[in-house]
């Protein structure tokens, strides 16, 4: 059976008296790009800042690589190898593209190891070598995107939480995100990805789970969930 770098039982989340979260149970195994569905106010964003405790269950267990990590702080988790790069990007704009990605890294006491981690990231990531000079604030959407998973890339993480990293952006930026999400899963990062276009997240996901008003209703293998009436109906646009 292969590993399970995270789990989540019955995660129960509040915003004050908003039930946000109302007992998730998801898992993600090693090396797969899991995706989390659902309509706008399902509790997609939620689940994942619940994840990384940018805010905290009121009950259940998240367990990341084997440790309780429910009621760990936010710093504590990344230094764990599990990064977060947040829905709307949260790029510094005043800082350069070199700036931006050092950040990612401020923790890292290797200046050595820090700057081939950045080389890492610039032969992912061509268009922000070119640009490295330039400020956050001035970049397109999907460089500023492409940024925002440099930066996270810095960390070398374990798991990469992903919220709607095609939101916002032409068609074909969009595909050249998915061909990174890819090739970052295929070299080796597990990845749970938040998406509002199904259609990018079935393609790319190996499993799928649909969230609404905070419960997972469905879940099953993205090929079986590509085909199924009601995901199609209600995602897909079917
Ligand atoms: P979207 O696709 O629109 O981003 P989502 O699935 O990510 O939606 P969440 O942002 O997780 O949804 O929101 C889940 C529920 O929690 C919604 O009802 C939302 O209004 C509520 N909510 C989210 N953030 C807050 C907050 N800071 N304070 C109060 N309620 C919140």
């Amino acid at each position: 059976m292969s590993e399970v770098v995270l789990s989540l039982e019955g995660v129960q989340t509040y915003y004050g008296k908003i039930h946000a979260l109302r007992g998730i149970n998801i898992t993600v195994k090693k090396g797969q790009i899991v995706t989390l569905l659902g309509s706008n106010g399902a509790g997609k964003s939620t689940t994942l800042k619940t994840i990384s405790a940018l805010i905290h269950a009121s009950s259940g267990k998240i367990q990341f690589m084997g440790q309780d990590i429910t009621s760990e702080a936010p710093h504590k988790i990344v230094q764990m190898g599990l990064i977060h790069v947040p829905e709307g990007r949260h790029i510094f704009k005043d800082l350069t593209v070199k700036e931006n990605l050092e950040l990612g890294s401020f923790t890292l006491k290797d200046d050595q190891e820090r700057k081939r981690r950045m080389e890492r990231v610039f032969e992912r990531f061509p268009r922000l070598q070119e640009r490295w000079k330039q400020d956050g604030g001035t970049l397109s959407g999907g460089e500023q995107q492409m940024l925002a998973i440099g930066r996270a890339l810095m960390t070398e993480p374990k798991l990469l939480l992903l919220d709607e990293p095609s939101m916002g952006l032409a068609p074909v930026i969009v595909q050249e995100i998915g061909r990174i999400i890819k090739s970052l899963n295929e070299e080796g990062t597990t990845i749970l990805l938040v998406e509002q276009n199904a259609k990018m997240a079935l393609k790319l996901a190996h499993y799928g789970y649909v969230i609404d008003t905070g419960v997972i209703v469905m879940e099953d293998k993205s090929e079986n969930l590509r085909e199924n009436a009601s995901v199609v109906k209600a995602y897909l646009g079917g």
